[in-house]
């Protein structure tokens, strides 16, 4: 018989510990590099409405990519298969912030999910909201239950002060008239979204509408709010499972078999069509930019649990 819950978390966070220092902290947002490497978070949520944690779960870390999930989702409400247009939905097999595809694909990024894809989407919304980080805030504390998200300033402006990369594919885009702003302001909108900080806890929360057909479920003992359509939500996971983790997106899916998105502040949060969410953090990276002990420790709960065996 299965242990419960919190005995396998428990198992998983001490077996996570022998894997410090095989990883690296992402240095490259010179803020990032300031974040102690040895910690490690975990946090199940069910949409049965239980939840266990482990570990610093509620030690809020930068989000980075991960938002690119819900700035994706927010895109695919406003626009639906319009979207299409301006972005791919393949893997790219391509670093996260990869500049070579832009241009033998005529300036359509590959995915809403690498670097270039998200500046994509983070366009179409700067074109949509006048301030695009409160948009971001507001979708986020509706699906966590929490008022108190915020963007870190300190983050945001490490960022942008070297976001030299970025800026470069959001120009070449635009000489193919794929990015309708200012690349300067879509940029100062994409940081802060990066800087966006959420715990584990957190963050399971707000993905849970992800595992519950697209139904926010509500804390509060009212009925489920319905924040994405069934159709919707199930592309969205194909779409984390076959992209969600740059171009390890094939090792992840061969070793944890589920939609995931990863970023570089060391965070993974993954979905359990049915079940429920799990988010995990431990700043030290892997060569491809995927928490090394987050990683591992997704790998272990679904050998441990079975979860997912019988989605695909
Ligand atoms: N803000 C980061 C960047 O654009 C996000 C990368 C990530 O988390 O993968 O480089």
């Amino acid at each position: 018989m299965t242990p419960p819950l919190p005995a396998l978390l428990d198992q998983i966070h001490t077996e996570a510990q022998a894997l410090y220092g095989k990883g690296r902290v992402a240095d490259y947002i010179p803020a990032l590099g300031e974040v102690p490497p040895r910690q490690f978070g975990m946090a199940v949520a069910l949409v049965s409405g239980e939840s266990h944690t482990v570990g610093d779960a509620q030690v809020p870390f930068s989000l980075q990519s991960i938002t690119k999930l819900f700035t994706f989702v927010i895109a695919l409400k406003l626009m639906g298969e319009g979207l299409w247009q301006r972005v791919g939905r393949e893997p790219s097999g391509a670093a996260f912030n990869s500049i070579v595809q832009l241009e033998t694909e005529n300036g359509i990024p590959r995915n809403p999910f690498i670097n270039a894809g998200a500046l994509v989407i983070t366009d179409i919304l700067t074109s949509r909201y006048a301030h695009l980080d409160y948009a971001l805030l507001g979708a986020l504390r509706r699906l966590a239950d929490e008022p108190n998200l915020h963007w870190n300033p300190r983050v945001a402006k490490s960022e942008r002060d070297t976001a030299h990369r970025n800026m470069a594919m959001a120009y070449f885009m635009k000489s193919h008239g794929n990015f309708q702003n200012a690349p300067e302001l879509v940029l100062d909108n994409y940081c802060r979204q990066c800087a966006t900080e959420m715990n584990c806890q957190q963050l399971a929360q707000a993905t849970l509408f992800l595992a519950n057909g697209g139904r926010d479920l509500a804390m509060d003992g009212q009925p489920d709010e319905l924040f994405l359509g069934a159709d919707d939500t199930r592309r969205v996971n194909a779409l984390l499972l076959t992209c969600g983790a740059y171009d390890a997106a094939g090792d992840f899916a061969y070793r944890i078999g589920l939609p995931v998105k990863t970023g570089v502040g060391g965070g993974i949060v993954a979905v359990v069509p049915g079940v429920g969410t799990v988010a995990v953090w431990s700043p030290e990276l892997d060569a491809k930019g995927n928490s090394v002990l987050g990683a591992f420790a997704l790998e272990r709960l679904v050998a441990l649990t079975g979860w997912g065996h019988t989605t695909l």
